[in-house]
């Protein structure tokens, strides 16, 4: 017997896997009980309020603003303003400058304002901390070195801001949405009206305090929080030049209808049903945590999520047997603690459509798996779930779940992995996983999606331009294509 050998030989073989609680500490996070907007640098009083909690508990967490059309044109005044007083002509190395300054205050920040997203969207703390705020802060670097560059990212065009953007964010990203939209739009000269989810306004509110500390000129970004009326005011108001929009395929149609004929730009980043394809050539580990990272990341409150599973036949057993035992693994419970892997869903509503859809799953005859795990008795859960047996034509392979719900589809060539993937009325994203590289660059090829990631999912850079294909909207963010959709262009 070597050395080593009898050293194993003694240790002591663990029994139980259980963690003991890590919670990251909520004092880290100093709340008022009651926000206004955030208009002309200052706060308003709003007129009519909510409530809103934290989903992983039900516990109010403040009183916020409910934006009615009154408080939307005081803010769109306030960005014209100062579209008009100065910000759309300071040049852009003093534009950066802020930037730059929003971006450090945000690494400064990080830890409260990752305790804070936690809490009101109900993603896991490992998440908002090493996903969440590190991607918001790059976003403002990234788009601070452009800011004195539009005339060589566009020669000979003489790029232009447009004026007043109107932006409406989502809940299940809300900081990063925040940065996503802001960051070009200053870069470029623009003033903003940012409208947050009505269930996750706080980081955005959070912001405007390092926005002061930033000492942006008032009026430049203004933040109206509230309800879909809320956005629809915003819409509808004559003062916006753009309107940048990120949610739902629905309210994305009913925006573009809307705006129609009125001259003011549109950019949508709509849903998705992404299809992860696993062939049988793949390091099948890496493959299996690449799908669990696909669509149990933020509870799959991802729009790129990869929530259809394609599964090379040949392999489709071995995978899903690995799949099951990893779901096993997964930590569900209390968005603060360090250990958590699938946190809280983001409201009742958001739970109602996802448990709906998984009914329709079961009723259409798709084999359910759940790993056992204990739900925490109050607040919004739902276990991770993987459905097998699944026809193209289910519900749960159609429709945009939102939710830690995956449904595995199998194939058998190439040409059928594309026309699976492709039969969708999205066309956000998609994952290949193979070890040969021509297979990757034909499938890249054929695949209607914006962003296609090989042998990885859900990797974002700022550097990286990114935005759908089909109903899953138009424009792009991130990247040097990001700016085109905030400037006119003097030809
Ligand atoms: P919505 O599209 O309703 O929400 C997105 C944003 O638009 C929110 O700020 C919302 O406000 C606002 N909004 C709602 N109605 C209007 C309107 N008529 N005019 C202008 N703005 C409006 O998404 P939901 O939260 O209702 O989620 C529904 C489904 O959408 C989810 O189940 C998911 O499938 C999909 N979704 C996709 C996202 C993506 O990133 N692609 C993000 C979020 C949802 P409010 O918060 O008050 O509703």
């Amino acid at each position: 017997m070597t050395d080593i050998e009898r050293k194993r030989d003694r240790a002591a073989v663990p029994t139980d896997w259980t963690y003991a609680p890590a919670p990251e500490s909520r004092d880290l996070v100093r709340l008022r009980e009651r926000y206004g907007h955030f208009v002309g640098g200052g706060w308003i009083e709003p007129a009519d309020t909510y409530a809103t909690i934290s989903p992983s508990t039900e516990e109010t967490l403040a009183t916020v603003g409910q934006g009615t059309a009154e408080d939307v044109d005081r803010a769109v005044a306030a960005a014209r303003a100062a579209f008009a007083n100065g910000w759309s002509s300071l040049p852009g190395s003093e534009r950066a400058k802020y930037l730059f300054r929003i971006a450090r205050l945000l690494q400064e920040r990080s830890r409260e304002f990752a305790v804070l997203e936690s809490l009101n969207g109900g993603k896991p703390i490992k998440e908002s901390r090493d996903v969440d705020l590190p991607l918001a802060a790059a976003h403002f670097f990234y788009y601070a070195g452009w800011a004195d560059k539009l005339e060589y990212a566009f020669p000979n065009r003489r790029p232009a801001p447009l004026g007043v953007a109107a932006q409406i964010i989502p809940w299940n990203f809300p900081l990063l949405m925040l940065a996503w939209k802001l960051a070009p739009a200053l870069a470029c000269g623009n003033t903003v009206v940012l409208k947050p989810a009505e269930t996750t306004p706080l980081t955005a509110l959070l912001f405007c305090d390092v926005l002061r500390q930033a000492e942006l000129p008032p009026g430049v970004v203004n933040v109206v929080t509230g309800d879909g009326r809320t956005g629809a005011a915003l819409v509808e108001h004559d003062g916006i030049d753009k309107v940048a929009f990120t949610g739902s395929t629905e309210v994305g149609k009913s925006i573009q209808r809307q705006l129609a004929g009125t001259g003011k730009k549109l950019t949508l980043e709509l849903g998705g049903k992404a299809a992860n394809i696993v062939f049988d050539d793949c390091a099948l580990d890496q493959a299996v945590e690449g799908i669990v990272n696909g669509i149990y990341f933020n509870q799959g409150h991802v729009c790129c999520a990869g929530s259809r599973l394609l599964a090379q036949e040949s392999i489709y057993e071995p995978l899903v047997e690995k799949l099951k035992k990893r779901l096993e693994t997964l930590r569900v419970g209390d968005p603060l603690d360090k250990n958590t892997d699938v946190g809280a869903i983001n409201s009742k509503l958001q739970l109602e459509r996802i448990t709906e859809l998984v009914e329709a799953g079961k009723e259409e005859g798709a084999e359910i798996f759940q790993p056992p795990c204990r739900l925490p008795e109050k607040g919004y859960w739902f276990a991770p779930t993987v459905f097998t047996n699944v026809a193209q034509s289910y519900r749960i392979a159609q429709e945009e779940i939102f939710g830690p719900v995956l449904s595995v589809l199998t194939f058998r060539t190439p040409e059928e992995a594309v026309e699976k993937a492709n039969n969708t009325p999205y066309g956000l994203s998609a994952g290949v996983w193979t070890e040969k590289g021509s297979r990757i660059l034909w499938m890249a090829q054929r695949l209607r999606a914006g962003v296609v990631w090989a042998n990885t999912f859900n990797r974002f850079d700022p550097a990286s331009p990114f935005g759908g294909y089909k109903e899953s909207g138009f424009g792009r963010e991130g990247g040097l294509h990001g700016l085109e959709p905030y400037l006119r262009f003097e030809e």
